[in-house]
């Protein structure tokens, strides 16, 4: 007998995850918040929207007969890892988190680094700059506080209402984005400056890469302070962990 495992999703490593899972002993089931609006075929069942907070994940967890919680989702979706630590202490259902660790600074790289995105408008200066901002759509708008800048923003689905700027353009791209391919793009839209989330991994490193080539400057914001539940940073490490969650359950089967 496997385990019941319910995987937070939404990025690249929880659906590799639930792929590694998908022809073992484990009962899988991967959640995802429903806001992309076309989401890529997933190898294991799917549920999509909220659980109702804490408490809803909690119930799920419970009525649901889930013996393990993976917390795979973004590392700057704050919110639903919170909700992950409170449930599992709530229902003492064992739970860890896959996060993949942050970008390091390297030779070369022009970084600012700022503690949200609201300070990264700020950390764009008062002098017109032109941008590539790779943030998401969920909090572009924030950046209608900055006008005298141009725009080119990068998302999975369009930014709805469009910015209220005066010189923006949109590309709609799901990564991975190469370093070679992001060259290009900064020098046909002659940007001076990135502003982009440190999600670490390798899916979207392309554009840091690239800048640290091409002297271009990044405003990169850092996570905020870690969530509660423990974390490994890698695919692997987590296969070798549900293994160990496992071992017990394992033993009173033989
Ligand atoms: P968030 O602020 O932490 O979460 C907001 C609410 O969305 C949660 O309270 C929860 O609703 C629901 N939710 C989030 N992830 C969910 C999941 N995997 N399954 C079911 N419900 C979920 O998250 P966010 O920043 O809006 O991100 C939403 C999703 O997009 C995440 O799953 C994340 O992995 C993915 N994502 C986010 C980013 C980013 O930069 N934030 C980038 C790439 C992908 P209830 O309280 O009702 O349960």
């Amino acid at each position: 007998m496997g385990l019941h495992i319910l995987i937070l999703g939404g990025t690249t490593e929880a659906r590799t995850l639930a792929g590694a899972l998908a022809e073992g002993r484990h009962a899988v089931v991967l959640s995802l918040a429903g806001r992309t609006r076309a989401p890529m075929a997933q190898p294991v069942p799917t549920r999509i929207g909220g659980f109702g907070g804490a408490e809803g994940l909690a119930r799920t967890l419970r009525d649901e007969g889930f013996d393990l919680l993976i917390d795979a989702t973004h590392p700057f979706a704050a919110r639903i890892s919170e909700n992950a630590a409170i449930a599992s202490r709530a229902t003492g259902i064992p739970a860890f988190a896959l996060r993949r660790p942050p970008w390091e600074r390297r030779p070369g790289d022009l970084w600012t680094c700022v503690d949200s995105v609201k300070t990264a408008v700020a950390a764009l200066g008062t002098a017109p700059r032109r941008v590539l901002l790779a943030i998401g759509r969920q909090e572009a708008a924030v950046f209608e506080a900055a006008p005298q800048h141009t725009y080119l923003v990068r998302s999975v689905d369009p930014v709805d209402p469009p910015l209220m700027l005066p010189d923006v353009r949109y590309i709609l791209a799901t990564g991975p984005f190469g370093e070679a391919d992001e060259q290009a793009l900064l020098i046909e839209h002659r940007i001076d400056s990135i502003v982009a989330k440190n999600s670490g991994g390798s899916a979207t490193y392309g554009k840091i890469a690239a800048a640290r080539a091409l002297g271009i400057a990044v405003i990169l914001v850092e996570r905020a302070a870690g969530h509660a539940l423990p974390a490994v940073g890698t695919v692997e490490e987590a296969l070798a962990r549900i293994d160990h969650v496992s071992a017990p359950e394992r033993k009173r089967g033989v």
